[in-house]
């Protein structure tokens, strides 16, 4: 039997992050018995028809929602984020080349490491001397780059990019965590990417929307599994792909699509994100880890005046129901992750938790 009302708490979890509970009941039910097949889509081959057209849709709702114009090629890859750290730089790096890297935090600076390994790389801008609380603007970037890659939101620091920098060199973005969240132009990047977990889909399945001009130039021999150029020749199903975690994605965006797109999330997202920091500049008893003007809608970052007081916070938006807003160890205090799947209805709940907490004990 499947749960036809999936009652939720209130998910503010950082990753894997909520998804929209229609989205949970169709994959439940397709877990069971997918397209009538009476097999479920944990067991179907990777080659049927019936998921050919699920890679298929996905790759068009992923172009349709990012403004993709002709020359891009969508994947769905394994391996996470954490892969296209890698796959990034043995893609677009050459021998003779030099990469750039704006570090704004833990998962920019893990990409940073691996372009090291890779050949020559450069930071050309960072924000680790105030503990990556704010983007960097305004720095010099050198013409002479294979690309630059930059990180969209910080999920760890609560940090957005608001502005993308203007450049004639590729732009490569890291969008794991606010990917589908407002609207961009897909078209200025060269490269993007993000795993699923944060605002797509399930863990296990990474998508990669990349400008096909740009590959085959390392003047480097690449593993197989590391090169793009495989994957699109192989369609996204060189080895067998995370097939659920696609299913899921492509779930996910089409619940998208239909509610009104990008253009209706987004709103709801600034919605959100409007409500918290409102709260947080109002309480007394928080305050906001990062400079105003690069605050995060998706991951509100926040600590407590008395942080003696966290363990009665705790109880609070425990008992209201409230789940996932420990901060990440290395900021500590809270992170309200706002994805799109998050309704409204939760941040007043967490608004209110918090108004009720400071009535007790301001
Ligand atoms: C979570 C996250 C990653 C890491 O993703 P994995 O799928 O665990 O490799 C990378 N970048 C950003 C911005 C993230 O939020």
């Amino acid at each position: 039997m499947i749960a036809k009302e999936i009652t939720k708490v209130h998910n503010f979890g950082p990753g894997p992050g909520i998804l929209p509970a229609e989205v949970l009941q169709q994959a439940a039910e397709a877990c069971i018995n997918f397209d009538n097949l009476n097999l479920s889509v944990l067991e179907i081959s990777h080659r049927s028809k019936n998921f050919e057209k699920v890679m298929e849709e996905s790759k068009a709702l992923v172009k349709e929602l990012l403004g993709l114009k002709e020359g891009y090629q969508v994947l769905f890859l394994g391996g996470g984020a954490s892969m296209q750290f890698a796959m990034v730089p043995c893609n677009l790096l050459r021998t003779d080349g030099k990469a750039g890297y704006v570090n704004t935090g833990v998962w920019a600076g893990k990409a940073l490491k691996e372009s090291k390994i890779v050949g020559n790389t450069v930071v050309v801008a960072s924000s680790e001397d105030k503990k990556f609380s704010y983007i960097p603007k305004g720095y010099a970037i050198p013409t002479d780059l294979d690309y630059l890659h930059i990180t969209s939101n910080n999920t760890i620091y609560g940090t957005q990019i608001k502005q993308f920098p203007k450049t004639s060199v590729p732009l490569v973005c890291d969008m794991s965590s606010d990917i589908f969240s407002r609207k961009v132009n897909g078209n200025d990047f060269a490269l993007i990417y993000a795993g699923a977990q944060k605002n797509m889909g399930p863990a296990g399945a990474t998508m990669v929307a990349v400008r096909e001009d740009l590959l085959g130039k390392t003047g480097r021999k690449n593993l197989s599994m590391l090169d793009y150029q495989v994957h699109i020749k192989g369609e996204s199903m060189y080895n067998t792909p995370p097939v659920f975690p696609i299913y899921v994605s492509m779930l996910t965006l089409r619940w998208l699509k239909k509610n009104g797109g990008i253009e209706w999330i987004e709103k709801i997202n600034e919605q959100k994100a409007a409500a918290m920091y409102h709260e947080i500049d109002r309480n007394s008893m928080f305050t906001g880890t990062t400079v105003v003007e690069d605050r995060s809608n998706m991951n509100v970052t926040f600590i407590m005046h008395k942080p003696e007081l966290e363990p009665e916070f705790d109880k609070l938006w425990k008992e209201a129901g409230i789940s996932g807003l420990r901060g990440h160890r290395d900021v500590g205090g809270y992170r309200a992750s706002l994805y799109n799947a998050l309704p409204l209805e939760s941040v007043n709940a967490l608004t209110e938790v918090m108004q009720a907490f400071e009535k007790k004990f301001a």
